[in-house]
């Protein structure tokens, strides 16, 4: 169910156990990816897992922070943490007014992940609301991954490249097939600094775009929406995602 969609007196009426908020950001995808890739990604999932599993879909955040791809000044919209922060903590309680009892964050876009968890944890105190924050690209679907992709994962790369065609293939308007698009970088520790940019990125791309299908792209996708749903259905019976060990 749509948010957005429903009138106020259904609203009132719908269950509020679950709803999913899925944010990303308009940034640099490589020379072949539309620039909403993550927004559209996390969209995507979070749609097809709502639809499945008749949950709350929020609207999609669509703008985040990044601090290198902002270099491409050809349609990248990078907003700053602190803005992201207070939108994020504020969208958390509006969402725990509305009587949600727990919120499924799907991220698309790493950038996003210092300002998500500050503004959950902050919003957690304040509210009755259990936010749980999923970056999909890492959390879901790592078996599937480790089966299909050849190459490292990284930005607009084999997987992603492959994620995009499958689940949106009229903005996939050519595949680099010719490896003019690949570009990988080693980075050791965490580097930050205008010398360290210059050197990564230079094509927006972090990884082998050369070798995506959309085959490898289905099954990805396939493997992160039923554990979405999984994961709506175990919260609906009370049952977090934490395991206690001992
Ligand atoms: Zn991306």
């Amino acid at each position: 169910m749509r948010w957005w969609e429903l009138t106020w007196p259904e609203f009132e009426k719908v269950d509020k156990t679950v709803a999913l908020l899925p944010t990303g950001i308009v940034e640099a995808h490589g020379p072949h990816l539309p620039l909403g890739t993550d927004a559209l990604m996390a969209t995507y999932i979070a749609e097809e897992a709502a639809k499945r599993a008749n949950a709350l879909l929020l609207p999609t955040v669509w703008y985040g922070n990044t601090y290198v791809l902002d270099k491409f000044p050809p349609g990248t919209i990078s907003i700053s943490n602190e803005t992201l922060y207070m939108l994020y903590r504020d969208i958390f309680r509006e969402v725990a007014r509305n009587g949600i009892k727990y919120l499924v964050v799907i991220n698309g876009h790493g950038g996003n992940t210092d300002a998500l968890s500050m503004a959950a944890k902050d919003a957690a105190k304040e509210t009755n609301l259990v936010i749980i924050i999923i970056n999909w690209w890492i959390d879901l679907a790592k078996e599937a991954r480790k089966r299909v992709l050849e190459t490292p994962e990284g930005h607009a790369a084999e997987d992603e490249t492959s994620e995009v065609w499958a689940a949106y293939p009229d903005l996939v308007k050519w595949i680099p097939r010719d490896g003019s698009a690949d570009e990988w970088v080693e980075v050791r520790f965490r580097v930050y600094g205008k010398e360290a940019y210059a050197m990564e990125y230079t094509k927006a791309v972090q990884g082998y775009p050369s070798r995506a299908s959309q085959e490898k792209g289905r099954t990805i996708l396939e493997a992160a929406i039923s554990e979405v749903v999984q994961l709506i259905n175990d919260l609906r019976n009370g049952k977090l995602p934490i395991t206690k060990v001992k």
